[in-house]
């Protein structure tokens, strides 16, 4: 049976991340036919949307940016590597210089071709790097280019997955390698039938893994963390987690729609679909069983915490006092999607529409603009969004202790509230 494990950014993030990978791949991948997806190292994928930034804004700082992304990962080679002759060293150099061609020209297409064309090297070199550490402690892998299996579209930055062809070379071309040796590949990135690089949106390693073990009917994904598994809230906001020991799809897929970060929330649906289990695991404690998230039927019972901060939430009401009906509903909505904005929650009434989203400066106030033209806005910024999924009357009153709530959302299990502290005075 297959399995595939995915590695995320913090996972590769030094040396000792990679030598941990080795280990655990030892312990546990070694007698496995296992396909392993793995990140950009740290916050290498930053420091990439950084760079992209600054070269099409013509920045002078381009070219230093880059090199210290590339120093970064040299300083890791030389941590893993006693041989500076090692042919790593030339592979990863290879994949850097594919950047620097396009960094010497002037910026040439779309700003998100560009990106994906610059940003895709951060997996490319990362899993370079452990593919030949594998080998060189003497785990036998092969490392692959994801962009030959899993094809999108050319929607950059978002490519959406063209499965049928996918599943067609992953199982004709890739399965067999299995067979041999480990598969080390990447992340996060795919390409188009013209061989164009393309991404798949931010985090979106753990969805990488989903397709690949769908397409290959796998018998588990597990994602390697640096947390014990899937927590009911984010130990950010909240001082006392509990661990959730199993998670149906169905909880799984909810909590990561409503901002739960430790799910890609593209991940879930096409390993239900073929019901195979996923495991969120420690790669610090790698005994620990972490969480299982399955298509058991049973609730959870444990009541989960989503806490997004820096919300705005904006009311709509028309200017002539008629009602908020389908025809308006749908402009809004046409509105919000021009500008690619995610409804965080929402709220109808007969005269106003109330929403939340993220506080994106950059959409944000022409959002308002356009929507100005035909309704009387209102805003209240710096708001809070909590969703609490199995709420209860004691879960509220803890999470809306000293708040004042502006917008109050329930459904049979879920209660989302827009709240801002009670000191602060409305805009
Ligand atoms: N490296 C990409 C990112 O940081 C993909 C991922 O980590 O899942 O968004
Ligand atoms: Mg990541």
């Amino acid at each position: 049976m297959i399995e595939v494990y995915k590695f995320g950014g913090a996972s590769v993030k030094d040396a000792r991340g990679i030598k941990n990978i080795s280990r655990i791949l030892q312990l546990h991948g070694k007698s496995r036919h296992l396909l392993t997806v793995i990140s950009a190292m740290g916050k290498t994928t930053n420091a990439l949307e950084e760079i992209t930034r600054a070269y099409v804004h013509k920045q002078s700082n381009t070219g230093l940016l880059f090199q210290n992304l590339k120093d970064y990962h040299y300083t890791i080679l030389n941590d893993l590597f006693d041989s500076p002759d090692h042919e790593v060293f030339v592979d990863v150099n290879n994949a850097f210089v594919e950047v620097e061609w396009i960094l010497e020209d002037e910026p040439f297409d779309s700003y998100d071709y560009i990106y994906d064309h610059i940003v895709s090297v951060g997996e490319l070199v990362s899993t370079k790097i452990v593919s030949h550490y594998l080998n060189y402690c003497g785990l036998k892998n092969k490392w692959v280019d994801a962009r030959s299996y899993i094809q999108t579209d050319n929607t950059y930055r978002e490519g959406k997955v063209d499965w049928l062809k996918t599943q067609n070379l992953i199982q004709e071309s890739l399965q067999p390698l299995l067979e041999e040796q480990i598969i080390i590949t990447q992340g996060f990135i795919g390409g188009t039938s013209e061989n164009f690089t393309t991404t798949l949106g931010r985090e979106g390693s753990d969805y990488s893994a989903a397709i690949f073990a769908s397409c290959l009917n796998a018998s588990s994904v597990t994602i390697w963390k640096d947390v014990q598994g899937v927590l009911n809230a984010d130990p950010k906001w909240f001082e006392k987690t509990e661990l959730l020991p199993h998670l149906n799809y169905h909880d799984a897929l909810e909590l990561s729609y409503y901002g739960a970060t430790i799910i890609h929330p593209k991940t879930i649906k096409p390993l239900q679909n073929k019901s195979i289990p996923l495991f969120v695991k420690s790669f610090l404690e790698p005994s620990i069983p972490g969480t299982e998230i399955n298509s058991c039927k049973n609730d959870l019972q444990t009541p989960c915490f989503i806490f997004k901060v820096n919300q705005v939430l904006i009311s709509i009401f028309p200017k002539d006092f008629s009602f908020i009906i389908e025809e308006n509903l749908s402009q809004i909505f046409n509105i919000l999607y021009g500008f690619k904005i995610q409804v965080n929650t929402m709220l109808n009434s007969a005269l106003s529409f109330s929403f939340s989203i993220d506080n994106d400066d950059s959409k944000v106030d022409k959002l308002i603009e356009a929507l100005s033209k035909n309704y009387k806005i209102k805003y209240n910024k710096g708001m809070e969004l909590v969703t609490i999924r199995y709420y209860n009357q004691q879960t509220i009153n803890r999470v809306t202790a000293n708040k004042k709530v502006l917008l109050e959302v329930k459904s049979r299990n879920t209660c989302q509230m827009v709240m801002k502290d009670s000191s602060k005075e409305s805009e």
